[in-house]
């Protein structure tokens, strides 16, 4: 690999705390081999090293390449017909996705993600069919996404032994069901056929296979509390520590799966899986919208992490995170945008923006979100989250060379105050089309609107031929069996909850 100096108009290098960031004005450094080496302006590397290629202009903003803590599929469930919809509901309607091209799925959706400055993603797989023969290329060809278009993933296929449509055994469930829809319900569960052994089997060869690879890891999921039996939680906990490999684990999203919890255990989720030793800084809760108080103590004194997926929150109707809380607790936190954000993309410039605002109770404490608050989640708070850690987020000597190069006349034309702060002028203004430059382990793998080693317009047409064809049986009846479902599903979770027990512990009006 080669040598290269970037350089910028200036360069925001870190955090300091959430009310500053470290910026370098005329700011530069120099990269080798996909490390950063040298820190300083533009003036004194270029006069010290005056022979190297040089990558900016001197007219852009740089930053560190985003971090997307939670990630799962390329085209969108709605692109895939599956409209928004409470999520326990929402699930039954994603059994129509169709029989997709993993390869291009996934180039799909990593198109948007670097077109938005995201160099790093932990994607969270699941839900293929068959045994794990079939089930482990397909990881693979995921994995050979990402390393065919450049960027690093922490990959992780989440595993779901139990309870796999609704908050009930799986034989139950069927047996719930009229006849005419029993057997179509059994042919979906039998698709999938990864046991709890298969599913660690895997990761031990995809471990082995990719863990020393710069730009991917391997990592854990367990799915979420209601998808893992006791001894799936037991496996993966002893595998995190065995493999020092992070965990990322979707809880308490919804209400439902806050009472799941106490069904289950007569505890909260977080106390049934401390059973598990599971809490620390190797686990990531995706979500946790319905954490209590003593739950979030619990994460700070452990130093587990949290993903906050507020678009999805939002469109899925899960709830309002405590985020203002987790901040106050020292939590660390991601971002994550799950499926996508509000406007169906995965464009972190946007979704940090929602962070920013969507916390903004009335009042006057400093206690809402801030601009190097939500710039940190989405650099070191999202890389703490994945087994890359501390080596991305920051530009300093030493990391990995992962940056973004930002337009600065996109957000500042025709006219920006000259006392509004730089990182304000990028978390509230800049949008995906003044990324003028994205560069993952040294390498520019995105530049004027052009990705360097992937053609996109071909990835998509061969996307869109592909899906084309006509449905298939196996698709047919998973369209119709998904309908035909829902009245049952929701007469399942009809006074599942009661909502005297299980108020949110987040209550914007309970604050002024
Ligand atoms: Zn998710």
């Amino acid at each position: 690999m080669a040598t290269t100096l970037v350089r910028s108009k200036t360069m925001i290098t870190k955090t300091v705390d959430r009310h500053t960031v470290e910026e370098i004005a005329d700011g530069a450094l120099i990269q080798e081999d996909g490390v950063i080496t040298e820190v300083g302006t533009y003036e004194a590397l270029s006069a010290k090293h005056p022979t190297l290629p040089v990558l900016g202009s001197g007219r852009e903003v740089l930053v560190p390449g985003f971090v997307n803590g939670h990630h799962h599929v390329g085209l969108t469930p709605v692109q895939l017909g599956s409209p928004d919809m409470p999520l326990e509901l929402w699930f039954i309607t994603r059994m129509v996705t169709r029989n997709l091209n993993l390869y291009l799925d996934t180039l799909y959706s990593a198109f948007e993600m670097i077109g938005s400055g995201i160099t790093t993603v932990q994607h969270i797989h699941g839900w293929l069919p068959g045994k794990i023969d079939l089930v482990e290329p397909l990881a693979n060809e995921v994995i050979r996404a990402y390393e065919d278009i450049g960027m690093r993933v922490s990959y992780s296929f989440a595993v779901r032994d139990q309870n796999r449509m609704v908050y009930q055994d799986d034989k139950a469930f069927v047996a719930s069901l009229p006849p005419e829809l029993q057997a179509p319900m059994q042919r979906w569960y039998d698709r999938f056929q990864m046991g709890l052994e298969d599913c660690m089997d895997m990761f031990a060869h995809m471990h082995g296979r990719h863990q020393n690879k710069r730009r991917v890891k391997i990592q854990l999921a367990p799915a979420n509390l209601h998808w893992c039996s006791d001894s799936a939680l037991t496996a993966l906990s002893e595998a995190s520590k065995k493999y020092e490999v992070p965990m990322h684990m979707h809880l308490l999203e919804t209400a439902l799966q806050k009472e799941y919890a106490w069904r289950r255990g007569g505890c909260t989720a977080v106390e049934y899986i401390d059973r598990f030793d599971m809490l620390g800084p190797k686990l990531t809760l995706g979500h946790g919208v319905w954490l209590n108080e003593s739950d979030i103590d619990r994460l700070a004194e452990t130093g587990t992490c949290v993903c906050h997926n507020c678009s999805s929150n939002f469109r899925l109707r899960s709830g309002l995170a405590a985020l203002n809380h987790f901040e106050i607790k020292g939590v660390n936190t991601a971002i994550g945008l799950d499926e996508a954000g509000i406007n169906d993309d995965r464009d972190m410039l946007q979704e940090m923006r929602l962070v920013l605002r969507a916390h903004r109770v009335p009042g006057m404490d400093d206690d809402v979100p801030t601009t190097p608050q939500v710039f940190r989640m989405a650099t070191t708070g999202g890389a703490k989250t994945t087994p890359y850690g501390d080596f991305l987020g920051t530009l300093e000597v030493g990391k990995g060379a992962d940056l973004v190069l930002l337009d600065w006349e996109q957000m500042s034309y025709p006219y920006l105050d000259r006392e509004t702060p730089l990182l304000d002028a990028v978390i509230q203004r800049a949008k995906s089309d003044g990324v003028r430059a994205v560069m993952c382990d040294g390498e520019v793998i995105y530049r004027d609107g052009v990705f360097t080693r992937v053609d996109r317009d071909g990835a998509l047409k061969a996307l869109h031929d592909d899906l084309s064809r006509a449905l298939s049986d196996d698709e047919v009846e998973r369209r119709n069996l998904s309908k035909a479902l829902l009245p049952h599903v929701k007469k399942f979770y009809r006074g599942y909850v009661d909502p005297a027990k299980h108020q949110p512990f987040y209550r914007p009006s309970s604050r002024v």
